[in-house]
């Protein structure tokens, strides 16, 4: 646990939080930061992507905005870096053309895609919902939360205050939306939901990329958290339909 130091001003603003912006076109950047700092957030920035993997080690961000082309390293291994130490939600800011589904299909295990050229506020509308997602916000999100007694099912352990999952007693890693996901089914289990529905309620409805979305982070998740996820004793698909978890 990193013990933070609660500034009064910054705890109003429910989801104030050390941002990392890896960005190399200067003036995305400067007003990225300008927006987030006007949120509330601290806001470190880089240009690159051997940088950010630096500065991801000394700033300890708490969300992550990261452009897909960089000098250095490029964003997809960025990414691919910060998933092998840490769930730090990471949002990917993209070029039209690069698309969604396959960048989600890659399995980086991104959060969340702004596609350029994107509104300012639009970002930060996502960082702040990415943040209220991954329980990130301090002071205010904590009390919320307390109370709130782990889901135990046979083989599988979902923690809604810890955000954790254990497989068998072995914690699995989860990106925040691929945990919000398996919560969200759980707590209505046998409950059918719809691609439709489930991008509602896990998305915010601020997710463009549709509904296969939802069929690449399922099969992510079961990749994860099923012994064998050809055949899912808990994450079931319902033909013509869509999803259940069967408890
Ligand atoms: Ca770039």
């Amino acid at each position: 646990m990193v013990q933070r130091r609660v500034d009064p001003a910054a705890a109003l603003m429910a989801s104030a939080a050390r941002i990392l912006v890896v960005e190399d076109e200067p003036v995305v950047a400067e007003v990225v930061e300008r927006y987030l700092r006007r949120d509330g957030h601290q806001v470190r920035r880089v240009e690159r992507g051997d940088e950010a993997l630096a500065q991801f080690e000394e700033f300890e961000p708490e969300l992550v905005v990261l452009d897909l082309m960089l000098p250095g390293v490029d964003g997809l291994e960025v990414c691919r870096r910060i998933r092998q130490r840490s769930n730090v939600p990471v949002i990917m800011l993209t070029a039209r053309g690069e698309e969604v589904d396959k960048l989600l299909g890659l399995g980086i295990g991104a959060d969340d895609y702004v596609t350029k050229p994107f509104s300012p506020r639009e970002l930060a509308a996502r960082v702040a919902a990415v943040l209220r997602r991954a329980g990130a916000a301090p002071a205010q999100g904590a009390p919320a939360e307390r109370g709130r007694e782990p889901l135990r099912f046979e083989r599988l352990v979902i923690d809604p205050v810890e955000r954790s999952v254990l497989l068998q007693g072995e914690p699995v890693s989860l990106t925040a939306r691929e945990f919000d996901l398996i919560q969200y089914l759980a707590e209505h289990p046998r409950q059918v939901f719809t691609r439709e529905q489930l991008l509602d309620a896990v998305w915010d409805r601020e997710f463009t990329g549709g509904e296969s979305t939802v069929t690449v982070h399922m099969r992510r998740l079961r990749s994860k958290v099923e012994t064998d996820p050809s055949r899912p004793r808990h994450l079931k698909t319902v033909w013509g339909v869509g999803y259940k978890f069967e408890p």
